[in-house]
C-alpha cells in the first residue's frame, strides 16, 4: 500500500508549472484510474507529473525561466538530507535538521555562472517534521524535503550550466539528481552524481 500512497502524494504535489492547472488534475486522475492495475510498476519511476519517486539516494531538481526570474525547486527524501525520516527527538538529531535546513537557506548551493549576474531572493525551505506529515507518505513513515529558490538574473542568457558540487558536498547521502530544465531555447533533462556535478543547459 505505501507505494499507491507515494503515487497519491504526488499527483497531490504542487506542480512547478502552475498554469497546467484544473486541466493537468483531470488528467492525473484519468490516468490514475487507468493505471491503477500497474502502480507497483510505477513506484520506481517518475510519477505522472514529472516530479522523482521516493527514492532514498536520489533528489530533483527543476529549473524554470521566465524573463529575469529563475525558480528552482530541489525536491528530495528526507533521509538524503537529515539522515533519517522520522520526527527528530534526540537533542542530535533536532541540531542536525537545524544546521541542514540552515545549509539548504544559504546561496551557493547551486553555483550558476557567475556572468549571468543571478542573485538569490528567496529560499522556501519546508522542515518536513513542522506540522502534519506530507499527505500520503505518512502511513510508510517516508518524508520528503522540499525547497523552493528564486533567482534574479541579470544576464538570463547566460545561464547556460549549473554546479551542484556544494550540494553533493553537503549532502553526501544524495548520490544522483535528476536535473529538468526550461529555459528560453533549451530544455532538457539529466542526471548529475557526485562525480560529473554539472549541468550543461544549452541546447
Ligand atoms: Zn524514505
Amino acid at each position: 500500500m505505501g507505494r499507491a500512497c507515494f503515487v497519491l502524494r504526488t499527483l497531490k504535489g504542487n506542480s512547478p508549472y502552475a498554469a497546467h492547472g484544473d486541466f493537468m488534475i483531470r488528467l492525473h486522475h484519468l490516468l490514475l484510474v487507468l493505471l491503477l492495475p500497474s502502480l507497483p510498476l510505477l513506484a520506481h519511476a517518475e510519477s505522472l507529473d514529472g516530479h522523482a519517486s521516493h527514492e532514498h539516494g536520489v533528489a530533483q531538481l527543476t529549473l524554470a525561466m521566465e524573463l529575469t526570474t529563475l525558480e528552482i525547486s530541489l525536491e528530495s527524501p528526507a533521509d538524503n538530507i537529515f539522515g533519517f525520516e522520522h520526527a527528530p527527538r534526540k537533542p542530535g538529531e533536532k541540531a542536525a535538521v537545524a544546521s541542514a535546513l540552515a545549509s539548504l537557506r544559504r546561496p551557493g548551493l547551486m553555483k550558476l555562472p557567475t556572468d549571468a549576474a543571478c542573485n538569490l531572493l528567496k529560499a522556501d525551505v519546508a522542515n518536513p517534521f513542522s506540522g502534519t506529515p506530507n499527505s500520503g507518505t505518512a502511513n510508510d513513515g517516508h518524508r520528503n524535503l522540499d525547497a523552493h529558490y528564486t533567482f534574479n538574473c541579470r544576464l538570463p542568457g547566460k545561464v547556460s550550466s549549473l554546479d551542484a558540487s556544494a550540494l553533493f558536498k553537503a549532502f553526501p547521502r544524495v548520490q544522483r539528481i535528476k536535473l529538468d530544465h526550461a529555459l528560453p531555447g533549451s530544455q532538457g533533462s539529466t542526471t548529475l552524481t557526485p562525480k560529473t556535478p554539472i549541468a550543461r543547459l544549452t541546447p
